[in-house]
């Protein structure tokens, strides 16, 4: 769309910096002070100010930021800031960052707005169960009252810089020796010591655990003015907490007993309304709920019970894994609706335009897992036989479980794109698929 992008981001060789060369835009080349894509980390606040001097909208695609930073660079900046002087604007809006990025608040935030989302506790600290030489004995409390409550297995989550499933641990039962294991994976000794170190008391929340028949998703585009547009709900497949897969659209469920496709719904369901509209809906709805600065693209992650009862997961506040399918499924992909929504441009009606998509993740399985990918009997030549879209991000390290890439088949219906997921996968290590 000829929009010069600046990026932040702490490699020197990150993809999108790879992806985008502003320095090449006319209206730039020649200026004295060309835009320069800024090294540093995401929660430095000189280097988020520095950012924002070079535009005019200044986006995320990653929650973990420093949000404080872009707060004050949002007020300094509202009106005289930014690259043209006449201001700048941050979307989403960092109080939204702020709400999303502690996964408790967020279910705080949605729950008080009539979000339907799987009940849960915060674990606090109990003072009178501290003892300097053990401070994680203080949390075995409240953890032991939420198992109590919500029974086992109990799904325990840290708060706080989450992501792939890194900060969730699924705790079966209430023996001691599990308890201290959770406690040790989601609390880190080294996260103790630091003076920076959070009050344990903010660390972690407990989740029901929630029996899902499906994981499912939904990007949802708003823009400036509150209109919103929903791509199609999608199937996502976790494993060890990571996506693998995604399908799109979702399938309802097929009745186990007799293999009939069914539509199911919750209690409070409107008759008529598939399974899939109804995900839309709610996603739409909880993009609402955040406010007036949810802005931008959303990944909406919700849990399909067996009722046909949709429960939210978690809101992602940018483009998401589960979306990546739209680049060639869509008439305009998530990153192109959030260009629109950012930029205060009407936001274009999504059209899903083949029969059926699927995106499979490229994870890393090993330090050379990259390269395999690309050997002649590897993942990438499976791609090309099947005419499927091959995304290779181009990050410089590869580490086991690491997104390093994604490949997305369209086809003539759900059951054709499994084939060539499976065909895929058959090429990949055993354990991936
Ligand atoms: P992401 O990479 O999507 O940001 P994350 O680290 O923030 O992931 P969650 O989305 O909270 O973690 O959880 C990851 C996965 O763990 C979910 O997609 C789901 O498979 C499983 N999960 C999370 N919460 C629950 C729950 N309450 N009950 C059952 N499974 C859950
Ligand atoms: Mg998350
Ligand atoms: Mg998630």
């Amino acid at each position: 769309m000829a929009i010069p992008v600046v990026v932040l981001d702490p490699e020197l060789t990150a993809p999108a910096k790879q992806a985008s060369q502003p320095q090449v835009f006319p209206a730039f080349a020649s200026t004295s002070a060309p835009l320069r894509h800024v090294d540093g980390a995401f929660t430095d606040a000189a280097k988020i100010r520095e950012l924002a001097q070079q535009v005019d909208v200044l986006t995320v695609e990653i929650e973990h930021v420093n949000v404080a930073a872009l707060k004050e660079v949002a007020d300094e900046c509202a009106t005289t800031g930014g690259r043209s002087g006449k201001g700048i604007k941050v979307y989403p809006s960092p109080s939204i960052i702020g709400i999303i990025q502690d996964k408790y608040l967020q279910k705080v935030h949605l729950a008080k707005r009539g979000v339907p989302v799987a009940p849960f506790l915060p674990i606090t600290a109990d003072s009178s169960a501290v003892s300097s030489d053990d401070p994680l004995a203080s949390l075995v409390p409240s953890v032991l009252e939420a198992g109590e409550k919500f029974g086992y297995p109990l799904m325990l989550k840290s708060r706080h810089l989450a992501y792939d499933g890194k900060g969730n641990f699924v705790l079966r039962s209430s023996s001691p020796s599990d308890v201290r294991a959770a406690l040790e994976a989601l609390v880190p000794a080294s996260s103790l010591s630091s003076p920076s170190a959070r009050p344990l008391t903010d660390r972690l929340y407990a989740e029901l655990f929630a029996p899902f028949v499906k994981e499912v998703a939904v990007m949802v585009a708003r823009g400036a003015s509150g209109e919103t547009r929903a791509y199609p709900a999608v199937e996502t497949i976790h494993r060890d907490s990571v996506c693998h897969i995604v399908y799109a659209p979702l399938r309802p469920p097929v009745d186990p007993k007799n293999g009939v496709g069914r539509e199911q719904r919750g209690q409070n369901a409107v008759v008529g309304k598939s399974v899939n509209e109804r995900a839309q809906e709610d996603a739409q709805k909880a993009i609402d709920a955040l406010g007036e600065g949810a802005v931008g693209v959303f990944g909406v992650e919700m849990f399909l019970m067996a009722d046909g009862s949709l429960l939210l997961n978690e809101i992602a506040p940018r483009p998401h894994n589960s979306g990546h399918y739209t680049i060639e499924a869509c008439n305009v992909s998530q990153y192109v609706s959030h260009l629109y929504a950012i930029l205060s441009l009407p936001l274009p009606p999504i059209t899903f335009t083949p029969p059926a998509a699927a995106m499979l993740n490229l994870l890393g399985y090993s330090d050379s897992a990259k390269d395999d990918f690309l050997r002649p009997d590897g993942v990438v030549a499976k791609a090309v036989e099947l005419g499927a879209a091959i995304h290779l991000y181009g990050k410089a390290g590869c580490r086991k479980g690491r997104k390093m890439g994604h490949i997305t088949v369209l086809g003539a219906s759900d059951a054709d794109v499994r084939t060539k997921i499976a065909q895929l996968a058959a090429v990949l290590p055993g354990s991936y698929a």
